[in-house]
């Protein structure tokens, strides 16, 4: 069945038609748009490891879900990288068939109560509902998707997807992160013994080190790698692939396909002066020591410092990551300084309102050209250049030009620099014979992901250089329909 016909005869069962009949469209379109239940912003803006948005509970998940409109052909689908049956998990929620709908959901995702947290629904699955073409606000299937996935963990009954018969065949990971999961777990559903390594103490990639708690909890991963685990997938931490272990010894130890999702880690830098002054560190650095090392806690190892005027440099989802982080540890100004206006901002809409609401500074169209630093080499002031907005550059967004003359200096004690990553380089380097671009990403085809060397596919930021969860996860799935393809043609 294509899945055209598979949305076309899910649609046409009697529930559903009952259900669409029970409401006139008109109705459903004038509900008004539910709102995330949200921690008060100046409690939040204090404790790190409170999530923020609240969920919503099953008489508003009911009430949105009505919303939609079951149509025959669901443009939201198209906004999905790796295409949810979005009206049928929503038309579950409004019968009150919650864990229907989580099961719904899980068919196509791994991760779904994470992806119903970060992922860019406003760009993506909301950006294309037919609610918008009548001048209303999109359904909120984030929102309905965070709250199946959380339902059907909090009740206790999660559902493990079905399991072809195990065919013995050994498929190795490289980085659990969203498309090392994604990856796997489609793998493993189709038979296959499949195991991930991991370089890191623990298992989630950016979900884990990245992320902070306020935004996404660790238990609500480790509940999805849980899933995992009990699919078959087994996890080996702290094993980098390139140093611990070779391209050469996965053969050896018998691997048949090897799919690499080993992120953009690499933090990059502006290089101008004062960049290497105490107390400028990466995002990168940042948010792996506090959410991964307990560097917000005085008595662990390795310290953060706790700045209290604190610049973060940048304007995507990173930044604003770590300059709510940084208001979390206390700072009295916790700033954004952004070359460009918000509207260019590559930040989540949310993550924008929820930084403003917790007291966090914007100096939008300004770029930092020098630090200055104290007798002991610690930063205390920046200097900013200011900027304007000129003509659309390559990415379509305008480009920021100085305004000759108007630099200002300012009273800083702590600069998190965030202005974009580059791929890991070790696997590139690793794997002789792997086709690297100019930007260091891994090669692959566009719909198998298969990469220069046979064996070898790959997805995620490693092929993108720096993306979303979601189409890290897109690259899994569609690597794994490739890799189980060509494994099955071998065998036949
Ligand atoms: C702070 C932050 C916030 C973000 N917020 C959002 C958001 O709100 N929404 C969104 O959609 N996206 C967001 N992103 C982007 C998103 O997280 C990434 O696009 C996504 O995680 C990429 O997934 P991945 O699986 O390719 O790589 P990663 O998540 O980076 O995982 C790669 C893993 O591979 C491991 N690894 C690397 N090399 C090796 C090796 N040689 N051997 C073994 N393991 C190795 C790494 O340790 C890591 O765990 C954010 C990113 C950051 C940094
Ligand atoms: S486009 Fe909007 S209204 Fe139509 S099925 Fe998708 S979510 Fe429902």
């Amino acid at each position: 069945m294509t899945t055209e016909e598979l949305i076309a005869a899910r649609r046409a069962e009697p529930w559903r038609e009952v259900l669409r009949k029970s409401m006139k469209n008109k109705v459903r379109s004038s509900i008004e748009r539910v709102k995330m239940n949200e921690l008060d912003p100046d409690y939040r803006s204090r404790v790190r490891t409170e999530e923020v948005n609240l969920g919503l509970t099953k008489e508003q998940a009911i009430i949105e879900a009505h919303r939609c409109l079951d149509c025959p052909s669901p443009t939201c689908m198209r906004g999905c990288p790796v295409g949810i049956h979005i009206p049928s998990f929503i038309k579950n929620i409004e019968r009150g068939e919650f864990l229907e709908a989580a099961k719904v959901l899980k068919e196509t995702s791994a991760l779904p109560a994470v992806c119903g947290r970060v992922c860019p629904q406003e760009k993506q699955c909301e950006s294309q509902c037919v609610q918008l073409k009548m001048g209303k606000p999109a359904v909120a299937i984030g929102y309905l998707e965070r709250f199946a996935a959380d339902y059907e963990r909090e009740s206790g009954q999660i559902s493990i997807p079905k399991i072809e018969k195990k065919n013995g065949v050994k498929i190795a990971v490289v980085g659990s992160g969203p498309a090392g999961l994604s990856f796997a777990g489609d793998m493993a559903k189709r038979g296959y013994d499949v195991t991930v390594f991991e370089a890191l103490h623990e298992i989630g990639g950016v979900l884990k080190y990245g992320i902070p708690e306020f935004r996404l909890p660790n238990r609500i991963v480790d509940v999805e790698i849980d899933g995992l685990r009990q699919m078959g997938v087994t996890f080996v931490k702290d094993c980098i692939v390139g140093k611990t272990i070779s391209y050469d010894d996965l053969h050896d130890e018998g691997f048949r396909g090897i799919f690499v999702a080993s992120g953009a880690g690499l933090p990059n830098f502006m290089n101008i002066p004062g960049e290497n002054l105490v107390g400028i560190m990466s995002s990168n650095e940042y948010l792996t020591r506090v959410n991964l090392m307990d560097a917000a806690n005085p008595e662990s190892d390795t310290p953060v410092w706790r700045g209290r005027t604190v610049a973060v440099i940048g304007g995507g989802n990173t930044a604003m990551d770590s300059v709510r982080t940084a208001r979390r540890l206390g700072a009295e100004r916790a700033i954004i300084v952004y070359r460009r206006s918000e509207e260019e901002m590559p930040a989540r809409a949310e993550e924008i309102k929820h930084a403003k609401e917790e007291g966090v500074e914007f100096m939008t169209l300004h770029n930092p050209i020098e630090y200055l630093g104290d007798e002991r080499g610690r930063v205390k002031q920046m200097r900013l250049q200011k900027m304007a907005l000129g003509e659309p550059d390559a990415s379509g967004r305008r480009r920021p030009v100085p305004v000759e003359g108007a630099i200002e200096t300012i009273d800083v004690d702590e600069v998190i620099v965030s202005v974009g990553v580059s791929p890991n380089p070790l696997i590139p380097h690793a794997f002789k014979g792997l086709e690297i671009s100019k930007r260091g990403t891994i090669i692959v085809g566009e719909a198998d992901m298969r990469s220069s060397l046979p064996d070898v596919y790959a997805g995620g930021d490693i092929v993108r250089g720096g993306a979303t969860v979601i189409l890290a996860m897109g690259d899994g799935r569609r690597a794994a329909a490739a890799m189980d393809e060509a494994l099955s043609r071998e065998n036949r």
